[in-house]
């Protein structure tokens, strides 16, 4: 008997970068000619970004071919969908050298980048995010995917996209509820990793929800500053990453527990309240600070409490099914200051024992 290796080199450079600015869009095509002159490309956006104008301010009347996924939002986050954009790209004869350019929020994001990925075994993927969420947290870091029947994000690649363009201005047309939404990823990235950050949304929370373009960039800056350095630390979620989790575990089981009526980012915020008050029970959190975090959330007017629609035995119920979970009960991150996430023994993700999730949820109504 004999063993033979194949030494296949482990490190490809997957570096990028990202451009941060009000009104860039219709200069991205312009940026891809200079970084990536005689390329073939291919736009995936969905309807309402499409309606809402911005595929037009992208295009700027070039003849591209494009992928417009319709209805727009999770349903349509499927394979289904990323076979027919294989399928498009291959009626359009695009081949190996063919850039996928993603319009749209987190959804059209997740949903091209892992068409991208699959593609003729992988072609690149640039990222144009248009909502709050999409900007702050899911165009950056290479997580993409659609979900099966049966979970989220069932199909995936870890998939770095080639260059990220985030214009504030494409924020402008998104809906109320939703802006508010998105707007929870960047204080969590406040929460675990800058305090001065927190300070900063706290003063301009008005000027954030009025809209006002020059706060929208500086917001995209720490953001894409806090989740860039916590993927470069830590790219396939060994350990480090795991803090980008703040929230969602418990946001987790209440979004699948409201059945998906409440958006990603307010399960989330509810998540957000758990976990100070889990921190408060263990020790962690002085009072003065889970009122901070919590004012901040209540000013986005996104939910705090736990619905009265959702039962907790549910949410335990679901935590038990949690796909991190280690022996039937996940492991939880925590922060032990403001901007600070809580390390035990070397390890961000941490026990939390059952009967302290069980009074936390009863203080959460
Ligand atoms: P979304 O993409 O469904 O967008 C929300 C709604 O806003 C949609 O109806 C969309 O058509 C519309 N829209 C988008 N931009 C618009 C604009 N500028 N003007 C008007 N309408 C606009 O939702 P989302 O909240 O951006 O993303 C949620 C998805 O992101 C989920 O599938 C979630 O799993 C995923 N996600 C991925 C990561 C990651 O790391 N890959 C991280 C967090 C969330």
């Amino acid at each position: 008997m004999e063993t033979l290796y194949v030494k296949v080199p482990g490190t490809v450079d997957t570096s990028y970068p990202i451009e941060i600015g009000a009104g860039l869009l219709g200069s991205v095509w312009a940026g891809l000619d200079e970084r990536f002159a005689g390329r073939g490309r291919f736009v995936v956006t969905d309807a309402n970004v499409a309606a809402a104008g911005l595929l037009d301010e992208l295009l700027a009347g070039t003849e591209v071919p494009c992928y417009t996924i319709e209805p727009p939002g999770e349903v349509s986050k499927n394979v289904d969908t990323a076979v027919g954009i294989v399928e498009a790209m291959e009626k359009a004869c695009l081949g190996r050298d063919t850039l996928v350019v993603a319009l749209g929020g987190g959804t059209v994001g997740d949903i091209a980048g892992f068409a991208a990925a699959i593609f003729k075994r992988g072609v690149p993927v640039v990222q144009v995010p248009t909502t709050t969420l999409a900007q702050a947290d899911s165009a950056i870091g290479g997580k993409t995917g659609v979900d099966s029947s049966v979970s989220k994000n069932a199909f995936g690649a870890f998939w770095h996209p080639a260059v990220v363009y985030i214009d504030v201005a494409t924020l402008k047309t998104l809906d109320e509820r939703q802006y508010r939404a998105g707007l929870v990823e960047s204080v969590k990235h406040a929460v675990i990793a800058d305090a001065e950050y927190f300070d900063f949304l706290e003063r301009r929370l008005d000027d954030i929800l009025g809209r006002k373009l020059e706060v929208l960039e500086a917001i995209a800056g720490y953001n894409c500053r806090i989740k860039g350095s916590v993927v470069e630390a830590d790219p396939h979620e060994r350990n480090k990453r795991r803090i980008l989790n703040y929230g969602h575990t418990i946001g987790h089981a209440v979004e699948s527990a409201s059945s998906y009526d409440l958006l990603h980012g307010e399960a989330v915020a509810v998540g957000m309240a758990a976990a100070g008050l889990i921190e408060a029970e263990m020790g962690l959190a002085e009072p003065a600070r889970l009122q901070r975090v919590q004012g901040v959330l209540e000013r986005l007017g996104v939910p705090v409490r736990l619905p009265d629609s959702i039962a907790q035995e549910k949410v335990l119920d679901l935590l038990q099914h949690d796909k991190k979970a280690v022996g039937k009960w996940p492991r939880f991150v925590l922060t032990d200051r403001l901007g600070h996430a809580y390390c035990e023994n070397g390890q961000y993700a941490v026990d939390v024992h059952r009967e302290i999730v069980e009074k936390v949820l009863k203080k959460l109504r």
